[in-house]
């Protein structure tokens, strides 16, 4: 059956090996001490998880482990603890009280150090300011806030009392943080007069006013002063964030909760749809959080690490706070934009603050190689030992050049997959040990056990494209989608019996690596061949004229649909007849002459969600010829919409 599977036409032979001087110092050091780990956790899961949940501080231990009655689980379910305490408090009995946990730049150059003692303290402030305005244990409070260390203290203090955060990342919307707090049912919200943002002013606090008209059962405003900009005040609800503090303690004891309670929901990016949202654990996420910063990122006492996605998607709860603070390493926060005040500002942060570990995404990467590698050579970058990936597949050629100019073709590289609904890092490699195949994310994580597959769940063989699965429950997956338990059975574990469904398609090779190909909603039928749009767009890349591509099907009556690829040329490129011939005979070159566009579109920008995804369903209806008529409250740019159906008539 043609709708079975996914034809995989994209070969890459490259494969790097890490350093045997890597290798010597890593938390997991061989591909033999992988798989040894690997199968243990396939022959024993609850023995595998229960030993790395153990590395944390519980309150009462568990007894129990995994809970599963599909598709609802509970991990540790007996057992008690707290985040904030693992993240702060446990870290202050030794050595690491002193130790930078937060180093914090803001985007005019401002720079904040918090060692843990000092971020304990902040925390436990808050955490009796939220008490003093009524905030209890099962509240949900929204943090719709710049990056900022407030933000992460703001987070830790949630954790502390057993409220749940819901973090809206502050490029959305009014409307958006609106549907969001209503959703969630938030009591009480906490921004800021603004943020600073590629010289500019975010006027976080104009957003949460018109929000909250709308929103009755938000009783609170705490307001931190980031900006010194003039906001609207509205007495008996708004709060200064240093009134908030004024006389409190710092006395405040975590409160322990259950393993299963809810730390966060947060929503997802929109890339395919209304946003859900999703709920996170406490036991199982932060274990799985933690272990995985160990073992990915190789995490070591002397690190700094840098992820740069914002707090407000999972990548920055997961990666730039509780991962990391549970581990006691420091963490960099830096709140502006990557081109402000110059192209470089991201290679000069890395040689100030002496980097090792920098964890960002494709979509940045690609931006990166369209400016130029003058910016980052123009730093000594010397201090960085390993880079990260997430949030889309990356391009064989985009991971070259990050290796290359970035890394100094001395870094490995981990591509990392994983979801706001997986929690944590699902398939990556273990820098030590895994050889990296450019525009693979390797082999899973012990205690993962993926699969590819047919619609009928059949296992696909090697090389073969199909649906991504995932066999088995793990700690950090989501719980549920709030209030929506519905949506939750219906998106996640319809699809495949039994079986939890990414969305995302994939192939695996003889070598049993994982190569992502796009989102299922996405995959083109060209001539009966199902074609993911990672490859077609990987192939365009690859052609030096081309910055960034987004490859979408339109209905074509001969062969079912016809690829159409909307093109952002490098700089300096004009777009002519020739282009668009070399970039078609480039992609049949690359993958076979059915693959060519039938259609290229250039374009300025690609329309993306604020979290740097492209969104081809808006690209699909324009290719299409329909308007754009989807939910469009996700898109970073509006305007990117409209040039392009003006570039259509
Ligand atoms: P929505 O679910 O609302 O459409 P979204 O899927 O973009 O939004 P996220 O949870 O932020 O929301 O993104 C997860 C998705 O990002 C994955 O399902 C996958 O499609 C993509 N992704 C993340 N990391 C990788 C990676 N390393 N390689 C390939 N794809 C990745
Ligand atoms: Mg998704």
């Amino acid at each position: 059956m043609a709708e079975d599977h996914i034809t995989s036409l994209l070969k890459e032979s490259r494969q790097f090996s890490p350093s045997a001087e890597f290798a010597a110092r890593a938390h997991v050091s061989s591909m033999a001490r992988y798989e040894e780990i690997y199968a243990h956790a396939v022959r024993d899961p609850d023995g595998y998880w229960a030993e790395v949940a153990r590395e944390l501080r519980w309150t009462k231990p568990f007894t129990k482990v995994l809970e599963w009655e599909a598709p609802f689980c509970k991990w540790f379910s007996d057992g008690r603890l707290n985040v904030s305490d693992n993240c702060l408090d446990r870290h202050l009995e030794g050595p690491r009280r002193n130790k930078a946990a937060l180093i914090w730049e803001g985007e005019p150059g401002d720079v904040r150090t918090l060692t843990y003692l000092q971020l304990h303290r902040e925390v436990c402030r808050f955490a009796n300011a939220l008490k003093r305005l009524g905030v209890c244990k099962g509240d949900r409070v929204c943090l719709y806030m710049p990056m900022i260390p407030e933000l992460a203290i703001s987070m830790l203090a949630c954790a502390r009392l057993g409220a749940t955060h819901s973090i809206v990342f502050g490029g959305f919307s009014a409307d958006a943080l609106r549907d969001r707090i209503l959703d969630a049912d938030a009591k009480l919200v906490v921004t800021a007069d603004g943020g600073h943002r590629r010289g500019g002013v975010v006027a976080l606090k104009d957003a949460v006013d018109e929000a909250i008209t709308q929103c009755p059962a938000v009783q609170r405003v705490v307001v931190v002063r980031r900006t010194g900009s003039k906001v609207a005040w509205k007495e008996g609800r708004d709060l200064w964030w240093d009134e908030a503090l004024s006389g409190v303690s710092a006395d405040c004891p975590a409160e322990p909760v259950d393993a299963e309670h809810p730390l966060f929901i947060l929503y997802t990016s929109g890339t395919t749809g209304r946003p859900k949202g999703v709920v996170h654990s406490t036991g199982g996420y932060l274990t799985q959080v933690a272990s995985t910063t160990r073992m990915v990122f190789d995490l070591g006492d002397e690190d700094v690490f840098w992820c740069t996605a914002d707090i407000g998607w999972v990548t920055g709860h997961s990666y730039v706070v509780y991962g990391p603070l549970a581990n006691g390493a420091t963490s960099l926060m830096y709140e502006g934009a990557p081109n402000f005040p110059g192209l470089d500002r991201f290679w000069d942060i890395i040689e100030r603050h002496r980097v090792s570990i920098f964890y960002t995404a494709p979509t940045a990467i690609r931006t990166f190689i369209r400016w130029g590698e003058e910016h980052p050579t123009k730093h000594d970058l010397s201090s960085l030992r390993l880079l990260g990936t997430v949030g889309e597949p990356i391009n064989p050629e985009a991971w070259m050049w990050y290796h290359a100019n970035i890394g100094g073709g001395r870094c490995p590289v981990v591509d990392t997959w994983w979801q706001t609904e997986t929690g944590a890092i699902l398939i990556s490699p273990l820098p030590g040990a895994t050889p990296t195949k450019p525009g693979s994310a390797t082999r899973p994580l012990p205690g993962i056990v993926p699969a590819v597959v047919d619609k009928e769940g059949r296992p696909q063989p090697p090389d073969k494209g199909g649906f991504l699965v995932i066999e088995r429950p793990w700690p950090a997956m989501l719980r549920t989608i709030y209030r929506d338990p519905d949506r939750y059975r219906a998106q996640y574990f319809s699809q495949i019996e039994g079986k939890y469904f990414t969305g995302d398609g994939a192939r695996r090779d003889t070598d049993g690596y994982y190569w992502l190909m796009g989102r299922i909603d996405d995959v083109l039928n060209v001539s009966g061949h199902r074609l993911g749009t990672a490859e077609v767009e990987s192939a365009l890349v690859s052609h030096d004229l081309v910055a960034e591509a987004a490859v979408v099907g339109r209905p074509d009556e001969i062969t079912g649909q016809a690829v159409v690829a909307f093109v952002t040329l490098t700089s300096g490129t004009i777009p002519s007849d020739e282009v668009k011939h070399d970039l078609t005979e480039h992609v049949a070159a690359q993958i076979g002459k059915f693959a060519r566009p039938a259609a290229i579109r250039f374009a300025d920008a690609l329309p993306k969600t604020r979290s740097g995804k492209i969104m081809r369903r808006l690209l699909k209806e324009i290719a299409g010829g329909s308007s754009a008529q989807g939910d469009t409250t996700t898109l970073e740019d509006i305007s990117v919409l409209a040039k392009l159906r003006e570039d259509e008539e």
